[in-house]
């Protein structure tokens, strides 16, 4: 690597990394020239690939016109498109679209949102926002307290008012048949138990990542278990939630996430493939029947100086057509079928993958130290940490976490841009088995002992 002088940035250690010189399509340069094929697609965010042609054109376009106009001023015709597009490709009756600038912006606007839609329609005892654990809904206080995620809440637990957490499915870890329908019900039933337990006139909202994102790695609800928390949800007059800013736009093989159970949200908020890593957005989109009483009553008191940015907006609208024209929704499922078999095969060959797991292109595996008893790796492995260093090195970039369904192991997000094809995945694959053989020459000492 090229010396350097000491960095003034600091994000979340202290190591330095590669200087990033170019990015086309699923492959990304140092400043050194070694090539990295983006397998996690950042932080599952470049679902259109880098530099697309058309998306940097129309943004060029946007940004000759105009880069800015403050929301309360100006409308623009990128904004206004961006609205219908998105409103078109969510459930029918959301067709209220709130722009932001990234995820956690969304899932604050979200709650915000409720809460004044409660207040403004007379209930204002409902407060409280039930989510799940494992789980990750943002860093900011509001989106951080619906979190459930121990390593990144613990320390400013005190800043933040306690939300009512219910566990997140894990049907294989609690040696449940995750396709049986009683499964699913029998997780549902923690959601009402949980209503019931903190008083239903005061719950306002459950919020659920339909597929678990970095939290969970990429754990799939159980049969049944979405569409039995609609109508818990339905039952008790909650407002369901659906964050789908990891899931939407494409990556699980379906435009949102909540497609593949037909279940219809209150209120969706999506972020990452959103506007594709092209700049920052994210949009929450509600149900008329939300915004309506809360703009009569004086408006949603709530929203950030970017939000409807026109060259954001012009992004936003030209990875859209991308993921259209490219017809990236059927790739992920496509292409997301085809690598979940290839990484079974890598399951099958080394016992230290405990289980391969996801939907379209959101796939994940886990390490074991034993696949009978499923036990996890000794934590001073860092095996989630190790593992994604020699891929690194070896060229692929994935993604880690050290949770397994939220107790103690290591998951490795696999997660390619949606314009993947097989020859991507064969090299995928190839990077995959060599760092797998590595990292057992590492490991398989001290797990003989
Ligand atoms: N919700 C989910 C499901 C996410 O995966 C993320 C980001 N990983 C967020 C919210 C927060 O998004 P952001 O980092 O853009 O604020």
């Amino acid at each position: 690597m090229t010396e350097r002088p000491p960095s003034y940035l600091f994000y979340q250690g202290r190591n330095r990394k590669p200087v990033l010189d170019q990015a086309r399509g699923v492959y990304m340069w140092d400043v050194d020239g070694k090539r990295y094929l983006d397998g996690s697609s950042g932080a599952m965010v470049c679902n259109i690939g880098h530099s697309n042609h058309n998306v940097l054109a129309a943004m060029r376009e946007q940004m000759e016109r105009a880069t800015f106009g403050y929301r309360l001023h100006f409308e623009t015709e990128a904004s206004e498109k961006l609205a219908h597009m998105t409103a078109a490709r969510t459930p029918e009756g959301l067709n209220k679209v709130f722009f932001v600038s990234g995820g956690s912006e969304a899932v604050e606007s979200a709650m915000k949102l409720a809460r004044q839609w409660a207040v403004a329609t007379g209930q204002g005892q409902r407060w409280k926002v039930i989510s799940r654990s494992p789980s990750y809904h943002g860093c900011t206080l509001g989106a951080l307290a619906i979190t459930g995620y121990a390593p990144l809440t613990a320390p400013f637990d005190p800043m933040m008012r306690p939300m009512p957490k219910i566990p997140a499915p894990r049907a294989y870890l609690d040696g449940l048949d995750p396709d049986d329908p009683i499964t699913g019900l029998h997780y549902a039933d923690m959601l009402e138990e949980c209503i019931l337990q903190e008083g239903p006139e005061t719950i306002l909202a459950f919020m659920v990542e339909p597929v678990g994102g970095a939290s969970t790695g990429a754990l799939v609800p159980p049969a049944g278990y979405m569409e039995r928390v609609r109508e818990i949800c339905d039952t008790y007059g909650i407002l369901m939630i659906a964050d789908e800013v990891m899931t939407g736009v494409g990556r699980t093989g379906r435009f949102l996430a909540t497609e593949h159970w037909g279940v219809v949200p209150d209120m969706i908020v999506m972020s990452k493939g959103y506007a594709a890593g092209y700049v920052p957005l994210g949009a929450m989109v509600a149900h008329d029947r939300l915004v309506d009483p809360v703009l009569d009553e004086g408006g949603f008191q709530h929203g950030f100086t970017y939000a409807g940015n026109p060259l954001a907006c012009a992004a936003g609208v030209a990875v859209l057509e991308e993921v259209d024209r490219q017809g990236l929704c059927a790739n992920a499922d496509a292409m997301g079928a085809v690598l979940k078999s290839r990484l079974e095969g890598l399951m099958a060959r080394y016992p230290i993958i405990g289980d391969v797991r996801g939907k379209g292109l959101l796939l994940a595996f886990e390490f074991v130290a034993d696949p009978h008893t499923l036990a996890p790796l000794p934590r001073e492995l860092k095996a989630y940490d190790r593992f994604v260093q020699i891929a690194y090195e070896n060229g692929l970039i994935v993604y880690s976490r050290r949770t397994r369904g939220g107790i103690e192991g290591d998951h490795i997000l696999v997660c390619p841009p949606l314009i993947v094809t097989e020859t991507h995945i064969d090299e995928i694959v190839e990077m995959l088995d060599l760092s797998l053989t590595q990292f057992m020459a590492e490991v398989e000492p001290a797990l003989a002992v």
